[in-house]
């Protein structure tokens, strides 16, 4: 059986403090509650050390937003596979949709953090997704999948088993617009026959495919309930413990 996750994708948002108060509560929350589901938390990079240190890993997994496509040296402002290693860190989200427009990372660039992320054992949160107007020209189904192909193609086929895919619509993200339960299976299956017939059947029966954009406490339950959906990449709803460990509990 495939791991059922819910991520809290903070993005550039918390002082410090409300971190490690937020990272608290869920922690208290999980260990009092010991959900279906993993739960993992992707704070701000300089505080994924005091955070790994205020959680419990049993309850609660801390992951890095990013990594570099290098492993060391002249590329200011990085952080390497080996750093967040080398401080615990053993999850990071990649590829989001943000990172992807702002930052103009490439399907190549993707597959290099996928490369820098496995040579550490890393387990990467893959995120793939299309733009509203890829959907209503009826492309995403392409889109997702060039997006996976180019990401894992040139991925050893023995690292896949430990990789995450989160499909995210970037029209549902931070919008309030969420994609129907329907909307979002539809695709999840369809990611899932993208990885069996490139990667094999162990591969695409065991992939955690998570949902991602507008996730919240009222629309959850009817979400994680699709087969091929094994959790949520939360942002706006993870940054309050209320919400998230509602969203948690619809497992
Ligand atoms: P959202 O963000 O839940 O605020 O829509 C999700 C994400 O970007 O991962």
């Amino acid at each position: 059986m495939r791991d059922k996750i819910v991520a809290g994708n903070w993005k550039m948002n918390l002082t410090f403090e409300q971190a490690l108060q937020l990272a608290n509560d869920i922690n208290t929350w999980a260990s009092e509650n010991k959900p279906n589901a993993k739960v993992i938390i992707a704070p701000t990079s300089i505080y994924l050390q005091a955070i790994q240190e205020t959680v419990d890993e049993e309850f609660v997994q801390v992951a890095s937003q990013d990594v570099s496509n290098t492993e060391k040296g002249a590329f200011t402002g990085d952080i390497s596979a080996e750093q967040l290693d080398s401080i615990g860190i053993n999850c990071a989200i990649v590829g989001h949709s943000e990172r992807r427009e702002y930052q103009q990372e490439t399907d190549a660039v993707i597959a290099q953090k996928l490369e820098q992320l496995f040579n550490k054992d890393i387990t990467p949160i893959l995120c793939v997704g299309e733009k509203l107007e890829e959907r209503e020209a009826d492309k995403h189904f392409e889109v997702v999948k060039s997006q996976i192909l180019n990401a894992l193609n040139p991925q050893k086929t023995e690292n896949l088993s430990k990789l995450v895919i989160a499909y995210e619509p970037v029209w549902a993200i931070g919008t309030g617009v969420t994609a129907s339960p329907e909307q979002a299976q539809e695709i999840h299956a369809f990611i899932r026959s993208v990885l069996n017939d490139a990667y094999g059947a162990d591969v695409a029966e065991g992939t955690s495919i998570l949902y991602g954009g507008s996730v919240n406490a009222a629309n959850a339950e009817e979400l994680f309930a699709q087969a091929d959906i094994d959790g949520g990449l939360v942002g706006g709803a993870s940054l309050k413990v209320e919400d998230f460990s509602k969203i948690i509990s619809a497992f």
